[in-house]
């Protein structure tokens, strides 16, 4: 008996039932090697770019502040693209600000995407995992932009907004304590953070005329960019705990409730102008 050439109905439905199978079953492993194989890119990206702040550190005795791309790319940095995540083509996220008064001058690069950040720099590129932030009770990620509410990070940490703020970050440092930082810009103008951040939490605040670090302390941070004259103002005002400040110039000073209404005034930087991915 001479067998049809063709396809039964029912050859045909088991030959897409295999095929459905086999690509049920490949494409999550490609995926996942995909992912792996980002990863690993991504955090030789962070050890690069951390080497590159280190250069620049040798050169300046200082970490760059401001965006990493304006600072160090051609003199330091080589690549174009070694400043963005490849997962996600987000620049990686810098916290660097000069912590004068407790001396721990140091940076952090991070990559949200793949809970990775290097650390020092000099102290190589770890695990990450970031802290859930929530802006009126909604979960945001690093990144985030928010206007006038409520921001709640893992750790207890409470500011409330008024006007625009960028949630900078938030991940466990090296030695596993929620780092969580909020950025102003001067774009942002008036700008009202009412921080309570509980003992053993730390908070920063980086906005055009101060760097403001906060644990254990209730305070409240007004930004201004005044009209005629050009200048950025912040004024910090303490009611319980202290704050430690590090002016636009790098000057030192405690505030705490005796202090009063603490007011520092600056010029506008490029360092403090919304970046162009935002
Ligand atoms: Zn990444």
């Amino acid at each position: 008996m001479k067998r049809d050439a063709r396809f039964t109905l029912l050859e045909l439905v088991v030959a897409i039932g295999i095929i459905a199978l086999l690509v049920g079953i490949l494409v999550p492993v490609v995926g996942t090697v995909r992912e792996k194989s980002q990863k690993t890119a991504c955090a030789s990206s962070i050890r690069s770019l951390s080497m590159s702040v280190q250069l620049y550190w040798n050169d300046f005795g200082t970490y760059p502040s401001g965006w990493l791309r304006q600072n160090l790319f051609g003199q330091y940095h080589d690549s174009a693209e070694g400043f963005d995540c490849p997962s996600t083509k987000k620049p990686y996220e810098l916290f660097y600000v000069p912590r004068t008064p407790t001396g721990l001058d140091r940076v952090f690069l991070s990559c949200a995407r793949h809970q990775l950040a290097a650390a020092g720099p000099g102290k190589g590129v770890r695990p990450a995992p970031a802290g859930e932030v929530l802006f009126n009770g909604v979960p945001v990620v690093g990144g985030a932009t928010i206007e006038d509410g409520p921001i709640t990070f893992e750790d207890g940490t409470t500011v409330t907004v008024n006007g625009k703020a960028f949630v900078l970050a938030s991940f466990y440092t090296e030695i596993h304590r929620l780092y969580n930082a909020m950025r102003v810009f001067v774009d942002y103008d008036k700008v009202t953070l009412n921080a309570t951040v509980p003992v053993g939490s730390s908070f920063e605040a980086i906005v055009p005329a101060a760097t403001i670090t906060a644990s254990g302390a209730t305070l409240q941070i007004k930004t201004d960019v005044l009209g005629a004259s050009g200048k950025v103002n912040a004024k910090i005002k303490v009611t319980a705990g202290v704050a430690d400040v590090t002016t636009w110039n790098g000057e030192g000073m405690s505030v705490t409730p005796a202090s009063g209404q603490v007011t520092v005034i600056g010029p506008v930087t490029d360092a403090h102008r919304l970046p162009p991915w935002l």
